[in-house]
């Protein structure tokens, strides 16, 4: 038969059910792919009940319920000062994965140049290019993950529509700094360009660190594309309820991306995502503590093991260089020998890297898991490699 789609045919499975489905094959305890290994808030879980139960179970408005579009406006004020129309700006979408997708699809024809901060997470890249864009990467290397500011301004140019990246940034923590956003945002004004951030992660940040959209910079509120998910903010990954805060001139294109991609987003966990959002300032703060308790558990347990640690400011992860274990071999190697040999399963970095020659010697840990777990994992860790 004659060949299919020969971008899809050149790239693999996600990393991410690669390593998942090794963990479960080797009763490993999975570290790897990000997801909290308990249930979201209960309120939020009954309201989801609930409103399947309430007879409004067919086709909600394309855009999003009202409720969880008054919602996401109303938590751009209370966050971050952001004045949002819900009806004009607020787009809900099937999990931030699909809101990637359709804010590139809003802004890119093909040809366009994109720039994306490496190491980044695993459909910026395939997106792009299905769109026929021309990704243009600019890398952050371990351990400092300093922004090259040099680089990024030289990867920006007429062709440049459009900057794709994540802050807090998976999976290193790092959490970009108002002067890291403003010189982005400069460079943003000077080549016209748009911005697509990827916020899933705002607010699970540690030590002080306080998440900064770009879009709440001088200028920057109709170029930009905002994106949070429900996943991650109310421990409830398999959801996928996603929202783009958008302005207003971009947000019906927004809309037309989605009404061709999912058309809309099962009714029952919008309305529950609208009463998560609305839940007091007591369970961010909540979330984000109990979060930063268990990355220092998992970080002074890799340390004991031998690993280096790399500071983490934000997200689910901790990435730890294993080169002072004396290890042969690769990250990819390294993640399937403590899977099969140790009985941990941790995610290579160098799957966040597009272009050849990444860093190979760091893994990356999950630590949104329950005490007990991260116990056990290092335990087997020091076992495993202390004897
Ligand atoms: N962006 C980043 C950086 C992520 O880590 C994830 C992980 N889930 C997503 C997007 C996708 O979010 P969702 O599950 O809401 O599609
Ligand atoms: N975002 C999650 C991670 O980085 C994984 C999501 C997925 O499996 N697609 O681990």
């Amino acid at each position: 038969m004659r060949g299919a789609n020969s971008y899809l045919g050149s790239i693999g499975t996600t990393i991410f059910t690669v390593m998942s489905a090794l963990a479960v094959e080797h009763r490993a305890v999975n570290l790897g792919q990000g997801f909290p290994d308990t249930e979201g808030p209960r309120d939020v879980v009954q309201a989801a009940v609930d409103a399947l139960l309430d007879g409004r179970n067919q086709y909600p408005p394309m855009p999003g319920v009202p409720e969880l579009r008054q919602a996401v406006a109303a938590a751009n004020r209370r966050f971050y000062g952001l004045d949002i129309d819900w009806a004009a700006q607020v787009t809900v979408t099937s999990g931030a994965t699909e809101a990637i997708t359709a804010c590139l699809m809003a802004v890119l024809d093909p040809g366009d140049e994109v720039v994306l901060i490496e190491p980044l997470y695993d459909t910026y890249v395939p997106v792009v290019r299905m769109l026929g864009a021309i990704p243009r990467i600019v890398r952050l290397a371990p351990p400092h993950w300093d922004l090259p500011r040099e680089h990024l301004a030289g990867a920006f140019g007429p062709k440049t529509k459009a900057i794709l990246f994540n802050s807090p940034m998976n999976p290193c923590g790092k959490v970009f700094t108002a002067e890291e956003l403003g010189f982005i945002a400069g460079l943003l004004g000077r080549w016209d360009a748009y911005a697509i951030c990827d916020e899933v992660y705002e607010h699970l940040t540690f030590d002080g660190a306080r998440h900064i959209p770009l879009m709440t910079l001088p200028g920057m509120r109709e170029r930009t594309m905002r994106i949070g998910s429900a996943g991650k903010t109310f421990s409830l990954t398999g959801w996928k309820v996603g929202y783009v805060t958008a302005g207003a001139a971009l947000t019906p294109l927004v809309q037309k991306a989605h009404q061709n991609l999912t058309f809309t987003t099962p009714p029952n966990l919008q309305r529950a995502v609208a009463v998560g959002l609305a839940k007091d300032d007591a369970y961010f703060a909540s979330l984000a503590g109990s979060l930063q308790a268990r990355r220092d558990q998992l970080a002074d347990g890799l340390a004991s093991v031998g690993l280096t640690v790399l500071p983490t400011r934000g997200t689910y992860f901790i990435t730890t260089d294993f080169a002072p274990l004396g290890y042969k071999g690769d990250d990819v190697s390294f993640c399937r020998h403590i899977t099969e040999k140790a009985g941990v399963t941790a995610i290579p970095v160098s799957a966040f890297y597009d272009e050849p020659r990444a860093p190979d010697h760091y893994a990356r840990f999950a630590f949104c898991k329950k005490p007990e777990v991260l116990e056990e994992a290092i335990g087997r860790l020091r076992r495993h490699f202390r004897g």
